[in-house]
């Protein structure tokens, strides 16, 4: 394939990309959003194996087998709630893979023949500023996901790391590792420099997302996302591949706007989270008193539906360990077959990923049209019957609102307890991924239905 067609195969592949996020923005567009990433993907593949400068073809396709093999076992193995850990431990591999192109391309530099002095020694500083900068952003993204994957797996306590002078450590890093890349330059390419940057940048990423608490991990798995496209670009500058400079930037700047988007649903500084909460107070509340709660059956919130005329479900991670979603759309159906109005609140973190809770409830079949945002039914809240709260908790507490020293503080949630009746549906008084205790079980219009979420709603389906 000659240069000029693995360009233009390049171009056709940006348009493929760009075309995958525009459907990915919607759920309706989202499954021909995937297939165009697909078809850009599979292009931009053949061009770069089959254009001028590939070699070693043998080797690539034994490791396009292998790491293909293991990709497919992997991604038909992986629940649905392990998707997020999924998407942060791929991040990492980006970052690695920024960090291992940056040492080879250090190590076996591009040779630019047809420059005057001046101009090669011009692109060898810049070749070596590409380096440096690739291998450090790599390396951030690489141990920052590793964390991510960890706290998202539970290995890791999704509670903030809190390390006497957090702040100035980040900074000291980032003033260190400036040095070190004018040092680097100055001296033709030190490898002790590279190396010395590289261990510090791994643990400045891993100190940046450990600092971060568990209610703030949205906005971190975004961000991290944004971090692996800026990852890409600089690999792909120091290949000097367009293709992969501009999916980079694609995948930087449209996880950089979710990162913003996510911030201002959550009512977070994005300076703050990005780093490493910065600003942020902790504040470690002592366990206060919260009072009784009251238990229900499934057979009496079956009863109490019947007669509900207006009836909320907002789903959270408990929904989705249970895969409860089947269920929770039969019982849909058939308060809807009795003229009950039932919708859904979906709040913006719900879940383990951004529109977690989306795709299992599109998954079972439940319409989109009454699947409605947080800020959408919010209002409607006091007018309703009955709020099912199915396997969520940070989401719907109300300290959020009340409490200004809770870790949640300020955070936006759908405000259930304004509701008549409502009935949470969890396994035990323990706390959400934020851990922390939430009034709302506590509220005198609220009843607590104990047990597995799908076994919970089989039985008020049987019953209904
Ligand atoms: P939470 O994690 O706050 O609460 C989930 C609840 O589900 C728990 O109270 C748990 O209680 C219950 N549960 C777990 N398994 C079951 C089961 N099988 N049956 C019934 N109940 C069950 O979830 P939310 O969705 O309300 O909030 C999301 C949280 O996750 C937020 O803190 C958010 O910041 C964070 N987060 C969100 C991400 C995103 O992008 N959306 C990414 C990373 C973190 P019990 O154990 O008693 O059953």
């Amino acid at each position: 394939m000659s240069a000029g067609l693995v360009q233009a195969a390049y171009i056709v592949a940006a348009l493929f990309f760009i075309l995958s996020l525009a459907g990915l923005s919607k759920q309706e567009s989202a499954r021909s959003g995937n297939y165009y990433g697909l078809a850009g993907m599979t292009i931009a593949l053949i061009a770069t194996i089959f254009g001028p400068e590939s070699e070693g073809f043998v080797w690539i396709i034994i490791a396009m087998v292998i790491g293909g093999g293991i990709g497919i076992h992997y991604a038909k193995k992986v629940e649905m709630t392990e998707m997020p850990e999924l998407v942060a431990i791929l991040h990492s591999f980006v970052g690695m893979a920024a960090v291992l192109v940056g040492y080879n391309s250090y190590i076996d530099a591009p040779v630019i023949a047809s420059l005057n002095p001046q101009e090669a020694h011009a692109a060898h500083v810049i070749h070596l500023v590409e380096v440096f900068l690739g291998v450090f952003i790599g390396a951030v993204t690489f141990t920052g996901s590793v964390v991510a994957f960890g706290k998202l797996r539970g290995v890791i306590s999704s509670s903030p790391l809190n390390l006497p002078h957090k702040h100035k450590l980040n900074l000291a890093a980032v003033v260190v590792s400036t040095l070190l890349m004018i040092y680097f330059v100055k001296a033709d390419g030190s490898m002790f420099a590279l190396i010395l940057m590289t261990l510090i940048a791994f643990a400045f990423g891993y100190h940046l997302v450990a600092s971060i608490g568990g209610a703030d991990m949205p906005v971190v798995v975004s961000m991290l996302n944004s971090y692996s496209g800026w990852a890409a670009a600089a690999a792909g500058f120091m290949l000097a591949n367009d293709l992969l400079i501009v999916t980079g930037a694609l995948v930087g700047s449209s996880g950089a706007i979710l990162s913003y988007i996510m911030c201002k649903a959550m009512n977070r500084s994005f300076i703050s989270v990005i780093a490493g909460g910065f600003g942020q107070e902790v504040v470690i509340s002592d366990d206060v008193e919260q009072g009784e709660h009251r238990e229900t059956s499934a057979e009496e919130v079956a009863e109490m539906l019947k007669d509900s005329k207006s009836v909320i479900i907002t789903p959270g991670y408990g929904m989705a360990v249970a895969q409860a979603q089947y269920p929770v759309h039969e019982i849909t159906e058939k308060l809807r077959a009795q003229g009950v109005n039932v919708r859904f609140g979906i709040h913006p973190v719900a879940g383990r990923l951004p529109g977690h809770m989306n795709v299992l409830l599109a998954e079972a079949k439940v319409p989109y049209d009454i699947v409605l945002e947080m800020d959408e039914i919010n209002d409607d809240l006091s007018e309703t019957d009955t709020v099912l709260v199915i396997g969520a908790n940070d989401t719907v507490n109300p300290a959020a609102l009340e409490d200004p020293n809770s870790p949640i503080a300020g955070m936006p949630v759908l405000e259930v307890w304004n509701a008549k009746n409502v009935i949470v549906f969890k396994r035990s008084m323990n706390t959400g991924y934020a851990g922390v205790q939430n009034p709302l079980f506590f509220k005198e219009n609220t009843q607590m239905l104990f047990g597995d979420a799908k076994e919970s709603v089989d039985a008020i389906s049987k019953a209904l």
